[in-house]
């Protein structure tokens, strides 16, 4: 009961800055049914889940989320995980590189059985690029780098945030932490082999989330793929600067995508855009048919848009407009 309690407490949804500000109960105004109208003519019938997700029944990932088949999803990409955390894996010329980890207690119980299943060897993991510094996310890193040397990289200020949690939250600090490792800086490349990250700052959630954006490739053709992993699930817990943060690091999150021309969509929460369908669909799929994480370069750009356009109704919400 304890050990759940206190894992519980680390999950994304609960951990970071301020307690709920507004009542759940109170209806909205007519102000803030008007930002939900332009919310979702950003997203159209596509985002139609997303909106509804973002703007008005926004959930936290859970420890009970339902495992999902581990998955090769292109050519280099695999996710390993449940319907509420996913976890990447990324075969490169030079070894393997893994896209955050999971929680410390799902190692056992859902990553090296993900390994396994794919025929993955976990030793091969060199680099782990984590998205943020919640426990939910890089709670897999300590076991890969102490068996397997595995090098850890997380922006300053998540490192600072794991090594020093906020009073009150995460009192007795994240289940298991890594030792002190490598950085990931705006702008600066993480490369292992033929392969490349590009990340992006996309404060908010945390102060050092950050957003990926890289190739990925599906039947031999190269496709950019952007994972936002700084995502607020659930506004209620953010402060009132970290919402406005997000909304700034939202618009710069969309600028590069569309600099970059992204065109595949991956989550590592992929609650408002469930993961599932897609890999029932991969299953099912027959040669010549799309691949379902390949939406367009306008699509990847509306579902950036509906998070923008929701984040404005919960700051208008929290205002009280
Ligand atoms: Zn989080």
């Amino acid at each position: 009961m304890l050990k759940r309690l206190i894992f519980g407490v680390a999950f994304c949804g609960l951990m970071y800055s301020q307690p709920p500000a507004a009542s759940p109960a109170k209806p909205d105004s007519e102000a803030v049914k008007v930002l939900i109208e332009k919310a979702k003519k950003a997203g159209g019938p596509m985002w139609a889940g997303e909106q509804h997700f973002f703007c008005e029944a926004p959930r936290a990932n859970s420890p009970n989320d339902p495992p999902i088949e581990p998955t090769k999803i292109f050519d280099n990409v695999y996710v390993i995980g449940n319907q509420g955390t996913v976890a990447y894996v990324v075969n490169t010329s030079d070894g393997l590189l893994m896209i955050d980890s999971l929680s410390a207690d799902e190692t056992e119980t859902q990553l090296l059985p993900g390994f396994q299943k794919l025929g993955l060897d976990p030793a091969k993991v060199k680099v782990i690029v984590v998205g943020h510094g919640h426990a939910d996310h890089f709670g897999g890193t300590a076991y890969f780098q102490e068996h397997y040397g595995s090098k850890i990289y997380i922006a300053a200020a998540d490192w600072d945030l794991m090594e020093h949690p906020p009073a009150g939250r995460g009192g007795k600090g994240p289940p298991v932490l890594p030792k002190h490792d490598q950085m990931i800086v705006e702008g600066q490349p993480i490369v292992l082999g033929d392969f490349k990250i590009m990340p992006v700052a996309v404060p908010g959630h945390t102060p050092g989330s950050m957003g990926f954006i890289f190739p990925v490739k599906d039947n031999g053709k190269t496709y950019t793929a952007a994972m936002y992993a700084g995502t607020v699930l659930t506004p209620g817990i953010v402060s009132d600067e970290g919402l406005q943060t997000y909304s700034k690091s939202v618009a710069h999150f969309k600028e590069e995508t569309k600099k970059a021309r992204v065109e595949v969509e991956l989550q590592n929460h992929p609650l408002m855009d469930p993961i599932q369908p897609k890999l029932d669909k991969l299953q099912a799929r027959k040669k010549g048919e799309p691949n379902p994480f390949v939406l367009g370069q306008g699509n990847y750009q509306k579902f950036l848009d509906v998070m923008s356009a929701c984040t404005e109704v919960n700051i208008a919400r929290r205002k009280g407009v």
